[in-house]
């Protein structure tokens, strides 16, 4: 391995844990403020309760005025009767002091029910108080304990930037910018080749460029995701171990009424997929950009089946796997996902490695062409 890969390999941890670190440091005044939140919640039920007390206390205290009020009237009414003249005189004090009765009765259930609510409005207090306490504490022990994992964090953090520092003094300039530039659109800016592929990408590399890694004279970098690849023949083994078990590229059926093609050039627009289908009767054919996925033209339907209607656009093209209805074809509409276009460009990958392959190990015979193969 390139020293200048170990170096990246080595910021690459360091900015991992650099990012950990600031992340958990990040995080930990968000756990604070959560239960400062609910400590806030807590106190506003507290209150809540408190003033409802209160206010019963004065419901209550109003009520007993009330009370002693009618009990006044009716003693005044009792002295009024002694000095009555006319029977229909007494028999309206004596209404008066019935009426004033009923209130105070009424009054009283009033102050009755204000007791049994009471209790409740008690154990409501009671209970706030205890969580608040309960709160209160669970907080102070949190923040000492986010004041100290962050001081820790910040310790960890000042020693990981000076070793990322010394780190990247280590790698050429270019190579860094070129790692940090990936880095931050892909989350890593250096992935392991394993088994022929890209391990941050999944992509099958070209056998020229998986010779350039595993040699380690100078760096390379994935034609798919850019990251800079790097092999240990030590994993490298371990992956190799059941080869026999791996599965070999699945060929497309030669009679399968779809069939995706790769072609170099097509007219005006270079590198293009192609998609042909049969359907009663008759053949269709879309063109994809092999870049963006984009539908390039309209589609193109002639008589019969693709093989006899468009025998000029399969010479020489390479047959890939792909099969999706018509329908979810026709709900891409001008561009096609891009999980399609990946598993088409893996496979095109694929099926190149397969070719290389054939051709070196079968030296002297022309090329497999893979394409069009009946599935074995
Ligand atoms: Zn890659």
């Amino acid at each position: 391995m390139l020293l200048e890969t170990e170096n990246l390999l080595r910021l690459q941890d360091a900015d991992k844990e650099i990012r950990r670190l600031q992340d958990e440091i990040a995080e930990l005044p968000k756990r604070v403020a959560a239960i400062e939140h609910k400590l806030a919640d807590t106190k506003a039920q507290l209150e809540k309760a408190q003033t409802a007390v209160k206010a019963d206390e004065a419901s209550r205290r109003k009520y007993e005025t009330t009370i002693a009020d009618l009990r006044g009237k009716i003693s005044k009414y009792r002295d009024q009767s002694l000095d009555v003249k006319t029977n229909e005189q007494y028999k309206a004090l004596l209404h008066e002091i019935q009426f004033a009765e009923k209130e105070i009765a009424a009054t009283e259930d009033k102050i009755l029910e204000l007791m049994v609510n009471a209790d409740a409005r008690d154990k409501e207090v009671k209970a706030a108080q205890a969580e608040l306490k309960a709160e209160a504490a669970e907080i102070e022990k949190e923040k000492a304990e986010a004041r100290e994992r962050t001081a820790e964090d910040e310790k960890q953090l000042t020693d990981w930037r000076a070793k990322r520092d010394q780190m990247r003094a280590g790698v050429n300039e270019d190579l860094l910018r070129h790692y940090e530039r990936v880095s931050k659109f892909r989350g890593s800016g250096i992935s392991e080749v394993l088994d022929h592929k890209c391990m941050g990408c999944q992509v099958m590399l070209r056998p020229q460029t998986y010779n350039e890694v595993r040699t380690g004279q100078q760096t390379v970098v994935c034609d798919s995701c850019q990251r800079i690849l790097y092999f240990n023949p030590a994993h490298e083994m371990q992956a190799l171990e059941p080869e026999h078990k791996r599965s070999r590229r699945h060929h497309p059926k030669i009679d399968a009424p779809q069939a995706w093609y790769y072609r170099q050039e097509f007219a005006e627009a270079g590198e293009v997929l192609l998609c042909l289908t049969n359907s009663a009767g008759q053949s269709s054919r879309r063109i994809f950009d092999m870049h963006t996925g984009r539908l390039i033209g309209d589609i193109l339907i002639r008589e019969g089946d693709f093989r006899h209607a468009f025998p000029e656009d399969i010479t020489g093209a390479i047959r890939l796997n792909g099969s999706w209805t018509e329908h979810e074809m026709e709900n891409w509409g001008t561009e096609m996902p891009m999980t399609a276009l990946d598993s088409l460009h893996a496979d095109l990958e694929a099926a190149r490695y397969e070719m290389s392959s054939h051709t070196s190990s079968k030296s002297g015979t022309p090329a497999a062409v893979p394409t069009e193969q009946a599935a074995s």
